[in-house]
């Protein structure tokens, strides 16, 4: 047979509802010839409940669910590695893409509370100096289903052993863009799957609770501003241009004046609270980099029109990395000055340190891992090996 003929009359690919929004998702029920209420019913089997395929989906009639299993399909990232940790850190590298894999990572808290990290991209192009992702380059942009496929995957880790539909909760409380990638510069993919973060029919996160964390990417914060209402947290990391041109080198594009007048305008989008809403700023802390009294000093100037919460990061070293992490009792003195200058201080706890949960330092590990075990594939074949087998 020829196989053009056989590509021409084959099956078109099927229609990936996972990553689709409430809106998309009634169009393509109106483009079926079905009901737009449709798509309020899957999003939930879909996203509240875990489900990945149609036949569970007991509200819907037989026919329709047949329908739909021709035509489309419910594909989350496929798992490749997870990990759960004693404190309750749970970590998945998902494949996405023949060579590619992000990390999302799951952070428990006091009070129930359960913060997933997810990425945005795979790499990224921005190359901060103290950041193993940025270290690995950009690759690609992930889709919206690859990542609220992550909210997803997290999501139902917790219904596994659950078959009663009822008593299946929503398990992630918060989430925060803070995984591998800049969230900015894949803007429409990571707009509608915060959509759906934020949708009652899918997660029902309040706006609080979802946060997109920036190096300030300055013109998409105020689009931001104009399309969805989410928390800003901002990769500060220096409190002057000369040294934040060395750590995040979009700093060279958008300096830090643009960046705090950005954060402001941000801000003032939202004023119906009363202007209690604050930027979070992540500050790094760089051994003797950018942790002494001095930069304490030029922070509280910088961010003394922002109203903002100041988020101490320990630094999470990686091997090659040019830097060590900060004393835990300088961290402490680099919090009180902020604090007694009436800021809120907080330092980020290292959690899942058993795991590697640490920013983007389980792909790492896990791509060494996987080149190891291909190379020694490779030798097994080549018969290089045959006697360390044996
Ligand atoms: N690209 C976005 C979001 C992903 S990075 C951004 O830069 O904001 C998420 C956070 O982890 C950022 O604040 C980033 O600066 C921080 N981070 C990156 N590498 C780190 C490391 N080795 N140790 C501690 N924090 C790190
Ligand atoms: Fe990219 Fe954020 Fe890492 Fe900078 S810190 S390289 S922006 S992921």
């Amino acid at each position: 047979m020829n196989p053009a003929v056989t590509d021409a009359t084959s099956t078109p690919p099927k229609v990936n509802l996972l990553g689709m929004t409430r809106s998309q998702m009634e169009e393509f029920f109106v483009s079926i010839g079905e009901k737009k209420f449709r798509a309020a019913q899957v999003i939930k089997w879909i996203h509240q409940l875990g489900v990945d395929n149609f036949d569970e989906m007991s509200n819907v009639s037989k026919a329709l669910r047949s329908k739909l299993a021709q035509i489309a399909e419910i594909r989350p990232p496929e798992v490749t590695y997870k990990e759960y940790s004693n404190d309750g850190t749970r970590k998945w590298v998902l494949k996405v893409g023949e060579n590619s894999m992000v990390e999302t990572v799951l952070i428990p808290a006091e009070g129930g509370r359960k913060t997933l990290c997810v990425s945005s991209q795979v790499g990224c192009a921005l190359d901060c100096s103290f950041c193993s992702t940025g270290k690995q380059g950009f690759q690609r942009d992930l889709s919206i289903a690859e990542i609220i496929g992550q909210v997803w995957v997290a999501n139902r880790s917790y219904f596994e052993e659950n078959q009663d539909y009822d008593s299946r909760e929503r398990a992630i409380t918060n989430v925060v863009m803070m995984g591998m990638g800049e969230p900015l510069l894949n803007f429409d993919a990571v707009v509608p799957a915060m959509e759906l973060m934020l949708d009652d029919y899918a997660y029902g996160l309040s706006k609080r609770r979802v946060t997109l964390s920036t190096s300030g990417i300055v013109p998409m914060i105020d689009k931001l501003s104009e399309v969805i209402d989410v928390s800003l947290a901002v990769s500060l990391h220096a409190p002057n241009d000369e040294l934040r041109n060395e750590l995040v080198p979009i700093n060279k594009k958008y300096p830090l004046k643009e960046l705090t007048a950005a954060c402001r305008r941000y801000l003032s989008k939202f004023q119906e609270e009363g202007g209690r809403r604050k930027v979070t700023i992540e500050y790094v802390m760089l051994a003797g980099v950018n942790d002494q009294a001095i930069h304490a000093k030029q922070l509280i100037q910088l961010l003394k029109d922002v109203p903002s919460k100041i988020n101490l990061i320990p630094f999470n070293p990686f091997p090659q990395a040019p830097y060590g992490c900060t004393p835990r009792s300088e961290i402490l003195a680099f919090q009180r000055t902020l604090t007694e200058a009436g800021y809120i201080c907080t330092i980020r706890t290292t959690r899942g340190d058993d795991i590697d949960a640490a920013c983007g330092q389980l792909v790492g590990k896990v791509q060494d891992r996987t080149r190891r075990a291909e190379r020694w594939q490779q030798k097994l074949k080549a018969g290089e090996i045959v006697r360390s087998v044996q």
